[in-house]
Order: structure tokens, then sequence, then C-alpha cells
């Protein structure tokens, strides 16, 4: 036996026994006629001692050892002398009697403890070592938890867990493929999935009634924190159901997760329409955990947010707001005391170029009421004070005003507004956690890229029932049966009722530009499939990644993967990408253009 205890679990209560321990030099500490070494393993840190006491032989081992050495240790359990409270083991040590060094280690690149002096790029390519450091393995703990709990949960609800093939064809409409050639046929490529989601409905139509997966998807698109090129979703779909029966099994699944996981309660999730989400917040997935909603004091465009007019408040005199098509603004409450030196930052953050706004009013309003701002020289303080009665500011409170000739676009800037003000007035609490649905997202996005409509979600997604007559009159109000679950401004997860009969299948992708001979060549599969009845179904998917770096309050997806890619998606640690022999591209009947 390499050992019988581990590294963790060691108390004052085992005083007396005789371990073994197993695990690696965390750190060593010389004190002449002592040493002492800390011992890690998975479970925890151990400290061993070798004492006056210790034979000669063994204390010129203990000697020898360096960090990251692998040890087995045998010997007392006894009380410590200086106890160490910030360890579980920290009242305790043990006396060695015999020491077995079971390998060595060369000097590791950086310190592999809680507070690691390795830089990113250092630690992704020792990431074996980093692993080793319990924050990080902490992480991976909870990925293991979570992944259980959902199988847990979906199980007890009747769901089968069925793999899918990973290579597949390329489809249309996603995000750009990763794409696999094929030796035994020439000149082919497999694609490897973006999502199972037609295999997943194929399943359904197998009449599996209710299906889950946790599964590797893959998309090559470009890396920001929370994407990587290949990421885990939890997929899932079932029979039979409508939007409501969805939103409430996986309400339930969220719940579980919160309730065993983090020892939450989380409320019935609020439902908001996308309209309403983006008429508020300028975003999809809205950060609730607290209010500053948006106020619109003008909008002449009105669209799929909001169907309303908004006369401007301001009588004519400031070019700007004059020229404007939409006004919106936010009330950061009790931030009247910002400085000028602050709000030329709040300026310089909105003019930012991945943000855009050309720039920014502002108005405080003071102790006696009065509303001072910085276009005071147009408007008067009856003016102003429309202002703040339709923002609802109390004195002391701070109005900031973003204005634009595109409403979509001033909304978005005065999200990324609203999002800084929440961060530096502390409402973004990572232990805090707000949970809605957002639901009726429309079914087509206009693409600037593509001149045309494309699909929100995907082409397989369901229209409202009551907005099926638009289809043919004004596709771009059509409102989808499509769902999110947002978590802290965080998209977790998104699913639609499909669309589950060939006629509307092919009308749908008829409005998405495919020519009959297009749809039947990429989608032939499916259409053909619906045709031997396929049943009434809908799912949704969720980003196993970001559901557990928010559990675990990380910035980045990338800690709570065991081997990521970095921001080119290279694994660092692998090489990987690779360049291949010659042979292997002749056996793919490929040819690789040198670059320059
Ligand atoms: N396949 C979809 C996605 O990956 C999710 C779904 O509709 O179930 O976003």
């Amino acid at each position: 036996m390499y050992r019988t205890r581990t590294c963790g679990e060691l108390r004052l209560t085992n005083v007396g026994e005789r371990v073994t321990l197993a695990g690696w030099v965390q750190s060593v500490h010389n004190l002449g006629a002592l040493t002492f070494v800390d011992l890690r393993d998975r479970y925890g840190i151990t400290q061993l001692a070798f004492t006056e006491d210790a034979s000669e032989e063994l204390r010129q081992k203990a000697g020898k050892l360096g960090r990251e050495y692998v040890l087995q240790a045998t010997g007392v359990v006894a009380e410590r002398y200086s106890k160490n409270k910030n360890i579980p083991t920290g009242e305790i040590e043990i006396l060695v009697e015999e020491l077995n060094i079971l390998n060595e280690s060369a000097i590791p690149p950086f310190t592999i403890e809680e507070n690691s002096d390795g830089g990113d790029d250092l630690r992704m390519k020792y990431r074996y070592l980093d692993l080793r450091r319990p924050v990080v393995r902490q992480n991976l703990e909870l990925r293991h938890k979570f992944a259980f709990e959902v199988r847990r949960y979906l199980d007890e609800q009747g769901f089968l867990e069925i793999e899918t093939p990973v290579l597949v064809n390329s489809t249309p409409e996603g995000a750009r493929d990763f794409v696999v050639p094929s030796r035994m046929n020439p000149g082919q490529f497999y694609a490897l999935p973006q999502s199972p989601q037609t295999l997943k409905q194929l399943l359904m139509v197998a009449g599996m009634d209710r299906y889950f997966q946790i599964v590797k998807c893959f998309r090559d698109e470009d890396l920001r924190a929370d994407r990587q090129p290949e990421f885990t979703q939890i997929d899932c779909e079932m029979s039979f159901v409508e939007q409501e029966d969805i939103l409430q099994m996986f309400e339930g699944m969220s719940r579980h997760l919160f309730k065993v996981i983090k020892g939450i309660d989380i409320p019935a999730l609020p439902r908001m329409t996308w309209a309403d989400a983006m008429k508020n917040y300028g975003s999809d997935k809205p950060d609730t955990r607290f209010g500053m909603e948006f106020v619109e004091l003008k909008n002449n465009q009105p669209d799929n947010a909001s169907r309303e007019i908004v006369e401007s408040i301001f009588p004519d005199g400031f070019g700007v707001f004059d020229g404007a098509v939409y006004i919106g603004a936010i009330c950061a409450e009790g931030q009247a005391v910002y400085t000028r030196k602050q709000i030329d930052q709040l300026t310089d953050f909105v003019k930012r170029p991945q943000i855009g706004a050309k720039g920014l009013v502002y108005a405080r309003v003071e102790e006696d009421g009065n509303v001072k701002s910085s276009v005071d020289k147009f408007y008067t303080q009856e003016t102003l004070q429309v202002l703040k009665q339709k923002m609802n500011a109390k004195p002391g409170d701070l109005i900031l005003i973003l204005s634009g000739d595109d409403a979509m676009k001033v909304r978005k800037q005065l999200c990324e507004l609203r999002l800084e003000m929440g961060s530096r007035m502390g409402l973004r609490d990572k232990n805090k956690f707000s949970c809605l649905w957002v639901i009726d997202f429309p079914m087509y996005e206009w693409s600037d890229e593509e001149q045309r409509l494309m699909a929100m979600h995907h082409p397989f997604t369901s229209p409202k029932p009551e907005d099926i007559p638009l289809l043919d009159t004004d596709p771009a109000s059509v409102r989808a049966n499509a769902y999110d679950m947002v978590i802290n401004g965080v998209e977790v997860g998104g699913g639609s009722i499909r669309i589950h009969d060939a006629k509307t299948q092919q009308k749908i992708f008829e409005i998405l530009g495919f020519t009959p001979e297009q749809a039947q060549q990429k989608f032939g599969f499916l259409m053909n499939a619906f045709k031997f009845g396929a049943p009434p179904h809908g799912g949704l998917a969720y980003g196993l990644d970001r559901f557990v770096s928010l559990f675990a309050g990380l910035d980045s997806i990338r800690d709570c993967i065991a081997f990521p890619k970095n921001n080119s998606g290279r694994d660092v640690m692998l090489d990987a990408p690779g360049f291949l022999e010659q042979a292997q591209l002749d056996e793919l009947n490929l040819q690789v253009v040198p670059q320059e």
C-alpha cells in the first residue's frame, strides 16, 4: 500500500496513530536540528517533522529533498508545538520514521502555491503543475460536482444521456466550422459539431422523448474571456412539450444546482421579454443584480425593442440632442459627488472605439433639489427639473445621458455605461446571484455584412404561433419561441421550441435565403425525417464552462477547464495546432501552400 491516509484528513483525534502518506513536497524548512516538510496531495497539506530523534540516515535524506519531490513517508501523528490555524491539518504533524523518495523533481518554473508567481503563459505551458495548486484544482472539483448533479437531476427526470457523433457535416448559418479531412473520401471533409442540434432533434423523431448529453462543441470564432474553440454544453431536448414545460424543467435544474452546490435557495425566475431587456438594459443578457434601468428621454425610431415614439423632453437648443433619434439616460444613486475628473474618465470610457459613443452629458441633483448639468447653457432649470422628475432622481444623484442616431446602438453604449457604474458602485457582487429568463426573442436579426436576415437563435426555432402570419408581410418583427437563461449578466443557456413540420421549416429556410435545392442539400436529412411523424419538441443547451465559472466566481472560463487554449486558439502545453508530415498530407490529399 502506497499510503494509509491522505494529506488532508489527520486531526488531533488521530494523535498516536502510525500512518503512511504520499505526495509532493510543497516546501522544506531546514532549521538545523529540525527539518519540516510540507507534503501536499489533492486533499491537503500535512507537515512532516524530522527531529533530533530521527536516525542520521533519515535526516540526511530529508536534507536532500527539493520542491515537488514525490515522497512516501511513514510515522506517528503528533500534536504540533506551534499550530497553524490556516490549514485543517495545522494542529498535527507526522514524526517521520521511514522516508521513501518515489521520484525527484526538476526545479518547477513557478511556485506551486495558493498565489503563484507564474504569469499566464508560463502557467499554461506547465498546466499540469498549475493544476497542483489548490485554487485551480478546486475549480475542477466544482466542475465535477456540477456535472454530476446535472446528471443526477436529469436522470431523476427520466432523461437519457445519448452520445452523438463528433465527425459530422458542416452546417451553414452558425459560426465557422472546424473541419477534418476524410482520407477514405478524398476531397471531402467532416466538420466538428457546433452543437448536436439537428442530431438531438432526430433523436426526438426517434422517440427518445427526453435526451441530454454533456458534450464538447466546437466553434472557430475569435476568442474572448468567455469563449474557447472547444467548450462543453449540457445539451437537452424534450418531446411533447411547450415552452412552459421547458422553462419549468430547467428552472428546476438550476434550483437544484444552486441548492446542492452553493447552498442557496433561488427565488422563482422572473421572465423578461427580449424587447423589455433591450429597452431597459440595452442587452439581451441584463445584469439584474442592480436596477439603474434606462429612461427614454426621446425615441423617434420605433423598433422591435420599443414600438412607441417618445417625444423629447428637451426643447430645441442643443444641436446634439435636437438631431438625435434616441436619447436615453440612467440615474446613478448618490453619485453626484463625482468630480470633474471622474466624469471625464467616464466620458473617455464611453468614447472608446469598442463602445463608440460621441460624448456624455451629465446632470447632478444638488442638495437643494436644483439640477446642474453639462448642458446648462442650453436649457432652463425648468427643463432640467422635468429631467429630474423623469429620472426619478433625488438630491445627490447623478444622471448620465447618451444620445445618437440609432436607438439600438445608443442602448448598447448605455448598457456598457450602466455596467461600468454598477461595478464602480460595488453593485456586482460575485457572491450574489440574480437569475432570469429572457423570452420572446425575435426570429431574425438583420446582418449588415450579409445584407439579409439571419436566424437569431438558429433556423430550427419555431415562430410564436400568433406571429406566423407576419412571416409573409414583416418577417423582421416575428418573435420566436426562444428563451435564454441569464445569471448576473451572463447567458448561461438558451434554446427554443422547434419547428416540427417540413413545410414551415422549408418556409424558414426560404426567408433565410436558401433556394429549395440548397435547403435540400444541407438539411434534406432533417426535413425528410420530419415526414415520418416528428413530435412537437424543444430544448435548450447550457454552457457548462460559463455556468461553472459563475459558481466559482471566476472572470474567465479558462480557469475551470483543465487544459484550455489561449487567445490565439493554441494549446501552449501541447504546442497544438502543429504541422503535418508530407506523407500524412499526401494520404489526406491535402496540399499546403507555404505561408510567406
Ligand atoms: N443548439 C443550441 C445552441 O447551441 C441550443 C438549443 O437550441 O438547444 O445554442
